[in-house]
């Protein structure tokens, strides 16, 4: 079933000059913790950094859409100009340490069957618009391994497969 999208636009984004090869599953809490001890909802705090991602997948199963994938996003720094990507959102308010053990928790997984479904059917529209094979996601822990670890050992890698491929 086509999940539920709504429009967040970023105004961080430019025009792609290479084709896309690459997809990219990212992840990031509901509401980040700044140094300062400020929340910041995940949509603004990818603008306060002056990144941007294509679409992030709610826990509830909706997507937010936030830039066209036709164009490139900051998401994945060197990879940005031909790949497309998706934050799955960790519910909750988060520092960067409460997140990364949340990632890890994989007797207690943040992410939802929702979630792997809605993303699942967002990956797959882009595989068919970009001609991509699922072999063709990665994670951005398999991108930046010394940098990343999203996202995490929690995130149900056959599940999503499953809900990619179960995906019309
Ligand atoms: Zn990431």
């Amino acid at each position: 079933m086509e999940p539920t999208i709504i429009e967040i636009p970023s105004k961080y984004h430019r025009q792609r000059t290479k084709d896309v090869d690459l997809m990219v599953v990212h992840a990031m809490a509901e509401w980040v913790m700044d140094d300062k001890r400020v929340y910041h909802h995940c949509t603004d705090w990818l603008n306060v950094l002056k990144l941007s991602v294509h679409a992030f997948c709610l826990p509830d199963g909706r997507i937010v859409q936030s830039v066209d994938p036709q164009q490139v996003a900051y998401h994945a720094a060197e990879f940005n100009n031909t790949s497309v990507g998706m934050e799955f959102i960790v519910a909750g308010g988060h520092n960067y340490d409460s997140f990364l053990r949340r990632m890890a928790d994989r007797e207690n997984s943040p992410y939802t069957q929702a979630q792997y479904d809605a993303g699942g059917w967002w990956f797959r529209q882009q595989a068919r618009w970009f001609d991509l094979t699922f072999e063709q996601i990665k994670t951005h822990r398999d991108l930046a391994p010394d940098r990343k670890k999203d996202p995490g050992d929690a995130f149900d890698w056959d599940t999503f497969k499953a809900a990619f491929e179960a995906a019309g």
